[in-house]
């Protein structure tokens, strides 16, 4: 995706949620909106309905509460009939009483009598229609004033229509105790010929034995109450307008309240003929049971017609028809109402979701565009990942191309399995040393390699380390493709996955063919003399040692060691160079090999010494014929038609006689040699107790030796070494010398071996070592010189108390170790190995470096290599000399350099004469170099000159 691209995504999805944010409000404002509109439409709807309930339920309500209260009015006849007829008696009663009693003494009874009936016929009640009426016991009339015509006669026997004799009622109501009571009976009403029921109260007024009484129909007084509770109802009203409406079962209007008296004038004609129908219409509904009815009907005001709904209902019994009603537009003022409040609620809601929506979509877009700001930092982080990722996956293809280059281009060759173990990949070198191509191998399982020469357990413990560790190495026996069985360092690692499941398994070859030969070689080294193929002095000694035994079981048996020296061969040496010097070695190996018999053996044991092992030694004159003819072959002369010769002169030592141990042997044999060459050279002398007197002549030079230590006659001097890529100077080797006061300057050869001998060696030696620090140290305060010191350390020196005598030449020189290196031999390594290793690390421990003298003179063996911790290795000058046209030299000294570079040691080559050398041994690879070349050994102040200035 382009940058500006992404960029623009988190735009797009902050418009995008704004948009949806504004859709989903809208739908949810238009929603609310339309729900509550919807909702307050029926809420008023529904109010409607039941303010219209509310109205019919009010009518009905208002309706049965009239008709009970009139119900209820009309209920209280008897009662009002009685007790007002009763209270009409009592008080016709007390006047009739007060007349008596004031009269009766004073007038005659009849005029009494008359005076009571006269004042009683005057009252009046029950509207005019009520009187108090007397009989006498017999039935008599006396008193009625309707009818004044019957009074007098009898109505004794008179009867209502149902049979019943009314005048016997009367008489019969007051025969009890109190002389008063109620009758009940029928009569005409006025102006009625059918009879209707009425109710009398009747009291006995005793003077006169006359009967009182007075009633009246029980309609009337119903009517009377009916009236009266109209009346009542007229003043009854409901709500705004309502009121009700009596009329009886004709239509005729028997109240209308509720209607001003000016509105109710003022209807006109029209008005009045409406009336006339709706009350019609009402009157039929309430003969048919009543119910509600819709009308036009005038609001109390005058006002109108409007809609009116009117409850009819009929009173049975009373006559009556009860006409309630309301006017909906009631209803729809109480709706209006409540359509405002409704509006108003309405408008609070609408505010309150508006404000709500406001506030929901101000959240919204707040979280959008906070959302789109996060994505776009995450869009912009992601961007970056990938970017990142994608230079990474380019380094890694570059990697790729770098791993894939050195894979093919690798010298050992590699072979890549899979977690089956089929061969998925090989290189070039692969091929080259296994004969196989690529696709000769592919996919199969490396077991055709298989040389036959390993066993099962030895492939069962090889998978089992593999699946343990992960890793094997080892040296092993393949079959190439043309069929050779071949050595090979196989070094097998697995690659595993993050679940730790085996993806591949990665083995890389390297041909042994080579170091096979080369470990050979310096095995052969180790017990010949390569430049004779002669055993050289270790193998010398084992024999001896093996003869010893032999001789001891034997009943000490005598054998001879015969110690050859050649006389002035150093002169050869110098004169003729060391190339010939060798050549003539060589011949006189030979010469001397010839010699001898079966089981006798013949050694180089340095330079031009050679011993001689006869095994068997029956009379001493076979050594002395074998010397004889050693005299006569080595004098010999060197080459045809020349007459360059070298004598021998030799030194014999017979066991047990002259010692029990190769060493004793051998020293007694060279102190013969000495004293055969004091003899004049070319003899040979048996050890002999005279030679005694000869050790006392070495003691003369110990004497000697220890006088120059004292008298400061030693001297050391410096040979450069220096890198053979740069030509920089590295390092110095100090070699001593004895400025001897009569012989002028020795040479360490001639000094060194007795002094080791004698022991000295330990003070010359620990001189040696204190000088070079301090020299170095001097140089590399005074010239900032960066350079080694290397200091030769003899086998005698070579023991626990060197490590402090180390340490203290550091300590006074403050010379920094690792400035200092200490070279040693292989026969010092051959001493007591367990010691010998605690010593070499005590002064690693120390910092010091430590290098290997002489390397390939001796006993050479790779094991040294491996075992001591070493820093450097230096070739013998035996082997730079011949550089480069010897073949074998040169073969031995590149194994050499690549052995030593294998364990991590910085060669230098000894003796470097010539460019061509330099041009070798740079070219296979050795590090420094040391030589004639260069520079000889020089005193401190010659090096300063050529070195520091
Ligand atoms: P080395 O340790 O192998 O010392 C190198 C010898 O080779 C020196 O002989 C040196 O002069 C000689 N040399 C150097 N470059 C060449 C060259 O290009 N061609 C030839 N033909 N020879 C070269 P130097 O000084 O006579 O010493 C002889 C041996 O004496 C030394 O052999 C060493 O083993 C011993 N030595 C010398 N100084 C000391 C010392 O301070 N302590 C002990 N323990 N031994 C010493
Ligand atoms: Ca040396
Ligand atoms: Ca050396």
């Amino acid at each position: 995706m382009p940058q500006s691209q992404i960029h623009a995504f988190p735009r797009f999805l902050l418009l995008g949620t704004v948009a949806i944010a504004v859709a989903l409000l809208v739908i949810v404002a238009s929603h609310f909106l339309i729900k509550n509109h919807e909702d307050n439409r029926q809420r008023l709807a529904a109010l409607e309905e039941e303010f219209l309930q509310k109205g019919q339920d009010r009518l009905v309500l208002e309706i049965d509460s009239a008709q009970d209260y009139i119900r209820y009015v009309t209920a209280q006849t008897e009662n009002v009939l009685k007790e007002q007829a009763r209270a009409e008696v009592l008080k016709a009663h007390a006047i009739a009483t007060t007349i008596y009693t004031r009269e009766s003494s004073r007038r005659p009874e009849a005029e009494v009598k008359t005076l009571i009936k006269e004042s009683l016929r005057g009252i009046h009640f029950f509207n005019g229609r009520g009187y108090i009426f007397i009989d006498d016991m017999n039935g008599i009339c006396v008193l009625l004033p309707p009818t004044p015509s019957v009074e007098g006669s009898s109505l004794y026997d008179n009867k209502d229509d149902t049979g019943h004799f009314i005048m016997r009622g009367l008489l019969a109501s007051v025969d009890n105790e109190d002389g008063e009571g109620f009758s009940r009976y029928r009569w005409y009403p006025p102006n009625k010929d059918t009879m209707s029921e009425k109710l009398a109260f009747v009291k006995k007024f005793e003077p006169y034995q006359w009967v009182m009484g007075a009633g009246d129909y029980l309609s009337h007084i119903e009517n009377d109450l009916k009236q009266q509770a109209i009346k009542r109802l007229q003043a009854i009203q409901f709500g705004k307008y309502g009121y009700i409406l009596v009329v009886d079962n004709t239509g005729t209007v028997l109240s209308t309240s509720g209607i001003s008296p000016q509105a109710t004038s003022s209807l006109n004609q029209e008005a009045k003929e409406l009336e006339r129908q709706i009350i019609t219409k009402a009157v039929n509904l309430a003969r048919q049971g009543g119910g509600f009815i819709n009308y036009d009907w005038y609001l109390p005001t005058g006002e109108g017609p409007f809609p009116k709904i009117s409850l009819v209902r009929k009173i049975t019994g009373l006559n009556l028809i009860l006409i309630a009603g309301f006017y909906p537009k009631e209803v729809e003022e109480l709706l209006q109402e409540q359509k405002v409040l409704l509006a108003e609620t309405q408008k609070e809601d609408r505010d309150q979701l508006y404000l709500f929506l406001i506030s929901v979509a101000v959240i919204a877009l707040t979280l959008s565009f906070i959302l789109s700001q996060w994505m776009k930092r995450k869009f912009t982080q992601y961007h970056r990942d990938l970017e990142q990722k994608q230079k990474e996956l380019y380094n890694n293809a570059d990697q790729l191309e770098l791993a894939s280059r050195v894979f093919h281009n690798a010298s050992e060759g590699i072979m890549v399995t899979n977690a089956d173990n089929r061969i998925i990949a090989v290189n070039d070198a692969f091929a080259a040393i296994t004969g196989y191509s690529s696709a000769d191998v592919m996919n199969k399982n490396p077991n055709f390699l298989r040389s036959g020469r390993h066993d099962k357990d030895f492939y069962s413990n090889m998978w089992t380390q593999l699946k343990e560790y992960g890793q094997w190495s080892g040296e092993i026996w393949n079959r190439r493709k043309n069929g050779e069985v071949f050595p090979q360092w196989l070094a097998i690692s697995t690659f595993v996955d993050e679940m730790d499941n085996v993806r591949n398994y990665i083995a890389s070859i390297a041909d042994l063919t080579e170091r096979k030969a080369v470990e050979k070689k310096l095995a052969y080294l180790s017990d010949y003399d390569p430049l004779t193929n002669l055993p050289n002095r270790r193998l010398v000694g084992h024999r001896v040692d093996q003869t010893i035994s032999v001789s001891k079981q034997k009943g000490e048996q005598h054998f001879a060691l015969l110690y050859i020296d050649l006389d002035h061969f150093k002169n050869i040496n110098d004169s003729l160079g060391h190339g010939f010097g060798d050549e003539i070695l060589q011949k006189i190996a030979k010469r001397l090999k010839s010699l001898l018999r079966e089981g006798d053996t013949v050694s180089r044991l340095s330079g031009d010494e050679f011993v001689i092992l006869m095994s068997e030694l029956d009379h001493l004159e076979s050594a002395v014929s074998l010397s004889e003819r050693i005299l006569h072959e080595v004098s010999r002369p060197l080459e045809n038609d020349s007459h360059l010769t070298v004598t021998p002169s030799i030194g014999i030592s017979v066991y047990p006689n002259d010692g029990l141990s190769f060493d004793e042997l051998l020293r007694n044999a060279d102190a013969a040699v000495h004293f055969a060459k004091a003899q004049g050279r070319n003899n040979y002398q048996f050890f002999t107790a005279e030679m005694n007197h000869q050790a006392s002549q070495r003691l003369h030079i110990e004497t000697e030796l220890r006088k120059a230590i004292k008298n400061k006659e030693f001297e050391l001097f410096y040979q450069p070494q220096l890198c053979l890529q740069d030509n920089q100077l590295v390092g110095c080797e100090a070699l001593i010398r004895w400025q001897h006061p009569i012989q002028g300057l020795v040479s360490p050869d001639a000094f060194i071996p007795l002094s080791e001998e004698t022991g000295l060696i330990i003070q010359v030696g620990r001189w040696v070592l204190e000088q070079a620090c301090l020299q170095a140290a001097k140089w590399s305060e005074q010239y900032n010189a960066k350079i080694t010191m290397s200091v030769n350390v003899s086998v005698r020196q070579f023991r626990p108390e060197l490590v402090e005598e180390v340490r203290s030449a550091l300590r006074e020189s403050g010379l920094a170790a690792n400035a200092l290196v200490i070279e040693i031999t292989e026969s010092t390594l051959m001493q007591n190995e367990e010691a010998t290793l605690v010593l070499l690390q005590e002064l690693k421990n120390l910092g010091v470096q430590l290098s290997l003298d002489d390397f390939g003179t001796g006993y050479s063996s790779m094991a040294y290599l491996k075992r001591f911790n070493l820093d450097q290795l230096k070739i013998d000058r035996a082997f730079i000399s011949d550089l480069p046209h010897d073949k074998d030299d040169a073969a031995i000294t590149s194994a050499i350099i690549d052995v030593a570079h294998h364990f991590g040691l910085v060669t230098v080559a000894e003796g470097i004469e010539t460019i061509e050398q330099v041009k070798f041994l740079a070219d296979v690879g050795c590090v420094e170099g040391q030589g004639f070349l260069y520079e000889k050994p020089i005193p401190v102040k010659e090096f300063e000159q050529k070195h520091f200035s």
